[in-house]
C-alpha cells in the first residue's frame, strides 16, 4: 500500500479497490485462476503508481530521450519477472528504438507475443502534460490509454501468472516499440524486431485502447496506404479548351478521374478512398513529402499539371489490390490530349479478420464472463485503424488487440482513462494467458501444475 501515498486523492485508490472485489458470480474460475485474480488485486496500487510515472514522463515519438526514459522505467519491471530485456537502438530507422523482453517457458510451451508502445503523439511542444485526477475513477494524461495503460496491464497480468506459478506454461515475448505513432523509416527495418518476435508464435496480443469500450476487443484492423495521381494536360489559351487537339486540361481530367473512382468505389464495405490534397495549374511543384508544394496558373490558360494525393483504407489485401486496379483502369482511360497516372505507396498493412482471431476473441470473452465481467464483442473494423499488430497478424494463427486501458479522447489533449479498467483487463488477460498455456498442455498430453 506504500504506493497509495503518491496517488492523491486517496479516494481514487479506494474506489478502485472497491471495484476490484471479485464479483460473487465469478464461479467459473479454477483455484489457480483465483490466485491470478488475487495477485492482480494485490498489485493494482503499485501498478497505478508505475502508470503515473510513465504518464508524467513525456515520450512523444520524436523525443528520443523521453521514449528511452519510458523504456528504462519498464526494463526493471520485466527483469524482476525473470525476463531477459534488451534495448534496441533505433538510429537505423531514425527513431529512439524498442524495448524487447523474453522469458522462455518449459520445453514445448506455446509462444505468445505481447505488443505495446512506449511513444505517444504528444511531443514536448504539445504542452499536454501531467496526471490530472478528474474523478474518483478517471484520470487525464498524455498517453494514459494510448498506450501506457496497456503497457502496465501486460505487467499486471504476467506478474499474476508468476505469482500463481503458471509462468512456465508459456514462452512470452514482449515488444514495446518506440515509434508506433510515427513509424520510423525504412519501415521494414523499424518493424523487423516485431516480425522476428512473431516467428513461431501461436498468438499475438495487442494492448491498444481500441475504441475505448471495455466490452470490446479488436479482431480486424483496416490497413492504410497512400496514393498519388499525376495528370498532365496540353496547355493552350482557355478559349480553345475541349478542342480535339487540346482536350480538357489537367484539372478537368483530374476531376474526371476522382469522380469516376468515387462512383466505382464509394459503396464498397470497409473501403475508403480520400483525396486529401490537390495542386493544379501551369507551374506546379509537389514537395517530396507529397503533403505540400506550390502552384500558379492563369484563369485564361488550360492547366498543364495537377497532383492529387490521398489515402486508401481496406480490410484485406485482396480489397486493396482490387481498389488499386480500379483506380489504375480509370486513370488509363484518360483523354487523348492528357495523361493520368496513379502511383501507390505501401503503408500500414491490414489485420485481416480470421477464424483464429475469432477463436482468440471467444477465449477472451469466456475469460471475461467467467470472471463476472460480462461478454466481449468485436470492434467494427470501420472503427479500427492501423496499429503494430497488423505487421504480424498474417504470420500467426491468432491475433487480438485492444486489451489495454480504456477511456476516450486519444490523440487529443483530453485523453482520459477509466482506471477501473486496469484491474479488469489485468485479470482478463491473466486468465486468457493461463488458459492458452493450459490448453496447449492438454493438447500435448503434458501435465499442468
Ligand atoms: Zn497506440
Amino acid at each position: 500500500m506504500r504506493a497509495a501515498k503518491v496517488l492523491a486523492p486517496a479516494a481514487l485508490l479506494a474506489a478502485l479497490l472497491v471495484a476490484n472485489v471479485l464479483p460473487a458470480h465469478a464461479a467459473g474460475l479454477s483455484p489457480a485462476e483465483r490466485r491470478l485474480v488475487a495477485s492482480v488485486d494485490r498489485n493494482v496500487p503499485s501498478h497505478l503508481a508505475l502508470l503515473r510515472r510513465l504518464v508524467e514522463q513525456n515520450s512523444g515519438t520524436l523525443n528520443f530521450a523521453g521514449v528511452r526514459a519510458v523504456g528504462a522505467m519498464l526494463q526493471p519491471e520485466w527483469e524482476a519477472l525473470g525476463f531477459r530485456v534488451r534495448w534496441v537502438d533505433g538510429a537505423a530507422w531514425n527513431r529512439a528504438g524498442h524495448l524487447l523482453a523474453e522469458r522462455p517457458g518449459r520445453r514445448g510451451a506455446p509462444v505468445v507475443v505481447l505488443v505495446g508502445h512506449l511513444d505517444t503523439v504528444f511531443e514536448p511542444s504539445s504542452g499536454f502534460t501531467g496526471w490530472t485526477v478528474l474523478s474518483d475513477t478517471t484520470v487525464r494524461g498524455p498517453g494514459i490509454t494510448d498506450m501506457k495503460g496497456g503497457d502496465v496491464i501486460q505487467l499486471l497480468a504476467v506478474r499474476a501468472l508468476r505469482d500463481a506459478g503458471l509462468l512456465d506454461g508459456l514462452t512470452i515475448r514482449v515488444v514495446l516499440t518506440g515509434d508506433e505513432e510515427r513509424s520510423g523509416s525504412p519501415q521494414a527495418l523499424a518493424r523487423a524486431d516485431l516480425v522476428a518476435a512473431a516467428a513461431g508464435a501461436s498468438a499475438v496480443l495487442g494492448f491498444e485502447d481500441g475504441d475505448g469500450a471495455l466490452q470490446r476487443a479488436i479482431t480486424a484492423r483496416r490497413g492504410s496506404s497512400d496514393w498519388k495521381l499525376r495528370v498532365r494536360g496540353t496547355p493552350a489559351h482557355s478559349s480553345q479548351i475541349f478542342r480535339a487537339d487540346i482536350g480538357p486540361g489537367a484539372i478537368f481530367e483530374a476531376a474526371r478521374v476522382l469522380a469516376e473512382v468515387r462512383d466505382s468505389l464509394a459503396g464498397e464495405p470497409y473501403l475508403t478512398f480520400n483525396p486529401g490534397f490537390v495542386l493544379g495549374g501551369s507551374d506546379v511543384v509537389l514537395d517530396s513529402s507529397s503533403a505540400g508544394g506550390s502552384a500558379s496558373g492563369k484563369t485564361n490558360v488550360v492547366a498543364d499539371t495537377a497532383y492529387v494525393t490521398g489515402d486508401l483504407r481496406t480490410l484485406s489485401r485482396a480489397q486493396l489490390e482490387h481498389a488499386r486496379a480500379v483506380m489504375t483502369r480509370i486513370a488509363a482511360r484518360h483523354d487523348a490530349r492528357t495523361d493520368a497516372v496513379f502511383t501507390f505507396a505501401d503503408g500500414y498493412p491490414v489485420l485481416e479478420p480470421s477464424e483464429g482471431n475469432r477463436r482468440l476473441l471467444a477465449l477472451f470473452d469466456r475469460a471475461s464472463v467467467d470472471l463476472g465481467f460480462g461478454a466481449i464483442e468485436a470492434v467494427d473494423p470501420m472503427r479500427a485503424g492501423a496499429a503494430d499488430v497488423s505487421f504480424v497478424g498474417d504470420r500467426v494463427p491468432m491475433t487480438l488487440d485492444a486489451l489495454g486501458l480504456k477511456g476516450d479522447g486519444g490523440h487529443t489533449s483530453s485523453e482520459w482513462a477509466d482506471l477501473r479498467a486496469l484491474p479488469i483487463q489485468g485479470k482478463r488477460v491473466a486468465v486468457l494467458l493461463a488458459r492458452l498455456a493450459a490448453g496447449a498442455a492438454r493438447s500435448t498430453g503434458a501435465t499442468g501444475h
